[in-house]
């Protein structure tokens, strides 16, 4: 065998090995419309860390739902464990940017609300659903990335269970117009870098709480549907109502 021959045959060697790889690859992670795997986001400056790991800020930033004891979730590997009922932020909020990064567990033997169900509940009324929704083609209003049982997301951005996904979510709490009529709450949420939902007017409570629209601050709401969610690294940056009415800024 002279060298161009070895040489040859280890390229086809190469080539094989690298084919039946690409095709363990492929099997092993079908693929989805889902953007970059996540690294943990740091919070902006001017952000207000709700929770970066510790028990700590469970107890300061989150109260058990409906008391004003201390949030009461479990921390596992810096990450808090749905478990023992809601949670809410103790601090209520106006108009703000939310990013919130969660975990679905891996459940089988489960299916559609049953499959890693959480959510999030802006103004304390309006849920943004958690589910583990991977590898829906067409997910419906109840999936993950929803205004639960309103708006389906727009695009498929669910990555897999057990795998980390981002939540980036701007709401618009309701407000009086020129005429005093309240405005609908409008929220965009962006789900591991894609657009779910976008800029939509939420028509009302959707049962992760109740009562009429208000312009009144309320808290954030972490749900326990019963499955072991995880989340971690939450911010949050208040939003003023609107900005400058400058032309030049100074
Ligand atoms: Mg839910």
């Amino acid at each position: 065998m002279n060298n161009r021959t070895t040489s040859r045959g280890a390229w086809q060697s190469a080539a094989l090995l690298a084919l039946i790889g690409g095709v363990g690859v492929l099997a092993l992670h079908k693929p989805t419309h889902a953007g970059q795997a996540p690294a943990p986001v740091a919070p902006p400056p001017g952000a207000t860390v709700l929770f970066s790991g510790t028990e700590e800020e469970m107890k300061k930033n989150f109260v058990k739902r409906g008391t004003d004891q201390d949030g009461h979730w479990k921390i596992e590997d810096s990450a808090m464990v749905v478990g023992g009922g809601d949670i809410t932020t103790r601090q209520k909020f106006a108009d703000y940017q939310l990013h919130v990064e969660f975990k679905t567990p891996f459940m089988p033997d489960k299916h559609g609300q049953a499959r890693g169900n959480s959510g999030i509940g802006l103004q304390g009324k309006y849920e943004v659903q958690v589910l583990d929704s991977f590898g829906l083609k067409t997910p419906g209003t109840g999936d993950c990335g929803s205004i639960y049982n309103q708006s389906a997301p727009l695009v498929v951005a669910s990555r897999a269970p057990k795998e980390w996904q981002t939540y980036d979510i701007v709401f618009r709490r309701p407000r009086a117009g020129a005429d005093g009529k309240l405005s609908k709450a409008r929220v965009t949420v962006i789900h591991n870098g894609l657009a779910v939902q976008n800029n939509y007017e939420i028509k009302g409570a959707t049962g992760i709480g109740s009562g009429a629209d208000t312009d009144q601050p309320d808290v954030i709401i972490f749900q326990d549907h019963g499955n072991k969610v995880e989340y971690r690294n939450i911010w949050i940056v208040p939003l003023p109502e609107q900005g400058s009415s400058k032309y030049d800024g100074e």
